[in-house]
């Protein structure tokens, strides 16, 4: 049987039965690990939308997460043009990597990590700020004066980027745009937003 229409029969599993899937965080779009599939596991993924893989080291079916509680929650998935590939998009609940890392693929040679990745990573302490409310935090009080203080903030270091800009302290400058980012994407936060729907609108001009 498939699944919400998903033709899973159309898929070309390997000799062992096997079709390797790429799992991406549904927000950061970030990729987070990569498994391997077979029929049944693709059909239990679909019906309990619950991502669940073929184990190849212990031979059997493997939801992700059944031991830890680190699930990843199904929001989509697509197949690649020659039908061999997986790529699924869904929301992790917790770190996805058994190291606790975020995602498997956090090892980077030689660079590392570039810096607008940095810019998800804060924005995740952020989400994780405004739901924990951490004692002794600048975010913290700044998500317990609520949105009207959040944006009044914004436009103040609006202004101090403005003034900034004028003058000839280049340093000043870039003080004064990084508080305006992080006021911004403090902001975005408080609306349940994520910098990633401002890239998308970006985008979606950008044609
Ligand atoms: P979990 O599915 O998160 O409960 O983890 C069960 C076991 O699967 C762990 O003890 C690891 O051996 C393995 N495991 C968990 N997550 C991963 C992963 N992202 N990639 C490879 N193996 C994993
Ligand atoms: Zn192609
Ligand atoms: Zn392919
Ligand atoms: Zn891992």
């Amino acid at each position: 049987s498939t699944s919400r229409n998903f033709p899973v029969d159309t898929l070309k599993f390997d000799e062992k039965g096997l079709i390797p899937a790429i799992v991406q965080d549904a927000e950061s779009l970030r990729v987070l690990m990569l498994g391997y599939m077979n029929a049944a596991s693709l059909e239990k993924t679909l019906e309990s939308g619950k991502v669940t893989f073929f184990s190849r080291s212990r031979q059997q079916l493997w939801i992700k997460g059944e031991s830890s509680g680190n699930f990843l929650h199904l929001q989509s998935l697509r197949y690649d043009c020659d039908a061999d590939a997986l790529l699924i998009t869904a929301h992790p609940e917790g770190p996805t990597c058994h190291t606790g890392e975020t995602s498997c693929f956090y090892r980077e040679s030689p660079a590392p990590e570039n810096e607008l990745g940095f810019l998800i990573k804060l924005q995740h302490l952020l989400e994780t700020r405004k739901s924990t409310l951490p004692e002794g935090s600048y975010t913290t009080s700044m998500f317990k004066k609520g949105l009207d203080k959040i944006a009044q903030k914004v436009g103040e270091e609006a202004v101090e980027t403005v003034i900034a800009a004028k003058n000839e302290d280049e340093k000043e400058f870039i003080y004064e745009a990084s508080d305006l980012l992080f006021h911004l994407m403090l902001l975005l936060t408080e609306k349940k937003m994520h910098l990633t729907d401002l890239v998308k609108e970006l985008e979606k001009r950008h044609s």
